[in-house]
């Protein structure tokens, strides 16, 4: 099955691709922490670019992409978080790897600072947890894997904002563009309920 989730920052498709992707048996591939990964001068450059909360350009996102869905555990399928992220990418995901739905996981935008302002991230395992609603159990530490938790870099409030007027200019549009293969849930809900709902579209 190959899907992808789509939602503004925060609505919680990372942590929801991960649930359904287990359950699937398909990769769950986030293009920002796919990008996050890239060592070196490269890495180096796409690190800049992140951290002030613009785009990687179309060719380089494309080719990090391709790289790992090539990979063993993508050959049932995949579901991508964080891509496409505008109009160009929906045609160029349409045409060079083609997709069966779009999970579409809503949020209203004041949920949005609050959520990424208390989130804590495992580089390690890619668990996300929340400081108000989902804290780790020891300070800083992943509850699954013990490696040490950070904070991201562009979960400011200015590079929110930014992120999220990228998302309404070039990201909303793309949700129009994939018509009827979107399904659309409601985000605002706790992780299990919201799962559930995916579930129940997906008929899973
Ligand atoms: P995310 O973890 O999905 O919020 O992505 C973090 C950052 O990675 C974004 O703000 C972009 O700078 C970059 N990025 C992630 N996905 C893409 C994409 N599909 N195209 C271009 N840049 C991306």
């Amino acid at each position: 099955m190959k899907l992808v989730f789509i939602g503004k920052q925060g609505s919680g498709k990372g942590t929801q691709a991960r649930i359904i992707s287990q359950k699937l048996n398909i990769c769950h591939v986030s293009t920002g922490d796919l990008l996050r990964h890239v060592k070196g001068k490269l890495g180096k450059k796409i690190h800049s670019l992140i951290d002030e909360g613009n785009m990687v350009g179309d060719e380089l996102m494309l080719e990090v992409l391709m790289e790992r869905l090539r990979k063993e555990d993508c050959k049932n399928g995949f579901i991508l978080d964080g891509y496409p992220r505008d109009l160009v990418q929906a045609r160029i995901l349409e045409k060079e790897i083609g997709v069966d739905l779009i999970v579409e996981i809503y949020i209203e935008d004041k949920i949005v600072v609050d959520r990424l302002t208390n989130r804590l991230n495992c580089g390690n395992c890619g668990a996300i947890f929340n400081l108000k609603t989902n804290p780790p159990h020891k300070e800083g530490i992943c509850d699954k894997c013990s490696d040490e938790l950070f904070v991201r870099e562009d979960d400011n409030e200015a590079a929110i904002l930014q992120r999220l007027k990228l998302y309404k200019k070039k990201t909303q549009p793309v949700i129009n563009f994939f018509g009827k293969k979107v399904i659309r849930v409601d985000g605002s809900k706790n992780v299990e309920e919201v799962a559930k709902e995916i579930e129940e579209k997906l008929k899973l």
